[in-house]
């Protein structure tokens, strides 16, 4: 399995292969160093500060599982996302927040229950799924979104 990283610094997608991926990834191109940067291919957990320049700002699609850690129906959601996460890794850009201590996010989208799937192309919201929906349901979306 291959991981992406946009570079922060210059915009290129670095490809990291699984078996290096425990190393500190540098740019290909600028070689800014990409430690602690979101790959594309995993769920990648998001803070509320983070959300402007990780979501908003991201060159490529997002999507995010808003979950909260007692919340029954989002742990039976959570590996479907890691799968659709693995399986458009270098398209799509993955993220969970926790509502429970991440609430400015989840306050400012009026989310009202989880789990909760934004869908943001651009830096603007254009879709959004509530409830533990059928994979099939969740992967439609995905190829909307990357259209
Ligand atoms: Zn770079």
């Amino acid at each position: 399995m291959t991981q992406v990283i946009v570079c922060p610094g210059c915009g290129a997608k670095n490809r990291i292969p699984a078996d290096k991926g425990h190393l500190t990834p540098k740019c290909g191109r600028c070689r800014q160093s990409l430690a602690g940067e979101p790959r594309s291919g995993l769920v990648n957990p998001l803070t509320d500060t983070q959300f402007q320049r990780l979501v908003e700002q991201s060159v490529l699609p997002v999507m995010v599982d808003l979950y909260s850690p007692t919340c029954g129906p989002c742990h039976t959601l959570a590996p479907v996302i890691e799968t659709l996460a693995r399986e458009y890794g270098g398209r799509l850009l993955v993220f969970k927040l926790d509502t429970t201590s991440q609430q400015m996010t989840a306050a400012r989208f009026r989310i009202r229950g989880v789990p909760t799937l934004l869908f943001f192309k651009a830096g603007q919201l254009v879709d959004q799924v509530v409830g533990a929906v059928p994979r099939a349901e969740i992967e439609q979306r995905i190829v909307t979104l990357l259209s």
